[in-house]
């Protein structure tokens, strides 16, 4: 019998992809070496978690879990209709963000046509852009960050979505509110220009850019945001975009019709309505990164400027060693070699106990 290859029958644009390498759970590393506290600072998750509210809706499990949740969330699109004072009929839901940015790419992609996304920018990206079998041009970075003028041109007559991190995972770098507007005056306007918003909540800088109103002056921005980082919710997987009504009912037509799962859309009502969360949140952030950029300077290591609730650092060296010997130390960060900076380590900002835990390891193992 003869085995068939599956790889030869894929879609050309799947085959040539490496699957997303998601951060190592902790229940697999206390496992591995048989501890009880490992430290996870590798997925920018909130270390303080979901607000009081959700842990309770969590704890008294009341949703019903054999009926289908609201195929068109219609509490969260007016939750979210009202905080950001936008038309429901303009958002669109999704299981994550990284469903939104998925959508986008099914809507607007196919073989033949192109998505311009940066150097080091965020991995689903080149995955929904090759999934839809369209091409990916990548421009080189800039002081890793996006390269505007690049971008822009880069753009061909094929070219149907361009992908912006603001700030961009993982690097943590921004555009400001100036360079990005000019960069929307200068695009086509039949060119879709996603701007993912994923650590909006966490940005505290003066000149970062309010983008909502944006959206009137140009039918072509879709930006999107999530409940995964600030609102503690990754693992319930809710997130959305916003952007003009003829987009935003494109995007409805290729959506899953239940996508978006009853807890998670009850856990985002209720997360939203939490602002003081929220607000504890991002403080907690700040003194974590203002931590990690003093042990940073004490160990003597660069490390790329973030408004993220994480900090990419420049280890001098190959950081794949570096990785593993944390992991010994019972600390999971990310590699990020696979977005071409091998020699740096992402560090999400954690617990102080955590962030000293990981500095003190990192420390160590630099030694
Ligand atoms: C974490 C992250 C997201 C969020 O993904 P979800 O699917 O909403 O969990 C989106 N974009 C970037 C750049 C991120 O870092």
């Amino acid at each position: 019998m003869n085995a068939v290859d599956f790889h030869a029958l894929a879609n050309p644009g799947v085959a040539g992809l490496a699957p997303y390498q998601p951060g190592k759970p902790v229940e697999e590393l206390e496992r591995e070496l048989g501890i009880a506290d490992a430290v996870k600072l590798a997925s920018n998750e909130n270390p303080l978690g979901p607000p009081p509210a959700v842990r309770a809706l969590l704890a008294e499990a009341r949703i019903d879990p054999a009926r289908y949740p609201d195929g068109n969330g219609f509490r969260l699109k007016r939750a979210l209709a009202e905080r950001l004072g936008i038309a429901m009929e303009r958002i669109t839901l999704g299981n994550g963000s990284n469903d939104v940015l998925d959508l986008v790419a099914r809507v607007f992609l196919q073989p033949g046509r192109s998505a311009v996304f940066s150097e080091h920018a965020f991995a689903v990206y080149p995955i929904v852009t090759r999934a839809a079998g369209a091409e990916a041009i990548v421009t080189p970075a800039r002081d890793y960050g996006h390269d505007l003028e690049a971008m822009r041109a880069a753009i061909r007559p094929d070219t149907r979505v361009v992908f912006l991190a603001n700030p961009n995972n993982p690097t943590g770098t921004w555009l400001d509110a100036a360079s990005l507007e000019a960069f929307l005056a200068s695009v086509p306007p039949d060119v879709i220009v996603v701007l993912d918003e994923a650590y909006v909540e966490y940005v505290e800088l003066p000149d970062y850019p309010d983008s909502l109103p944006w959206l009137d002056r140009h039918p072509n921005l879709v930006v999107t945001r999530t409940f995964s980082k600030v609102y503690g919710l990754a693992g319930l997987r809710v997130g959305y975009a916003l952007s003009s009504a003829p987009v935003a009912d494109l995007l409805n037509r290729v959506r899953q019709p239940f996508n978006v799962n009853a807890l998670a859309l009850e856990a985002a009502v209720l997360a939203l309505e939490d602002e003081a969360h929220v607000r504890r949140s991002v403080a907690l952030n700040r003194e974590g990164m203002q931590f990690w950029e003093r042990r940073f300077t004490e160990m003597g290591l660069s490390w790329i400027p973030s408004i993220g609730n994480f900090v990419t650092v420049d280890l001098g060296r190959p950081a794949a060693p570096v990785h593993q010997a944390l992991l010994r130390e019972g600390v999971i960060v990310r590699p990020v070699a696979a977005y071409g900076l091998p020699n740096h380590l992402r560090i999400s900002i954690g617990l102080p106990e955590e962030n000293a835990r990981a500095a003190a390891a990192l420390q160590k193992v630099l030694a």
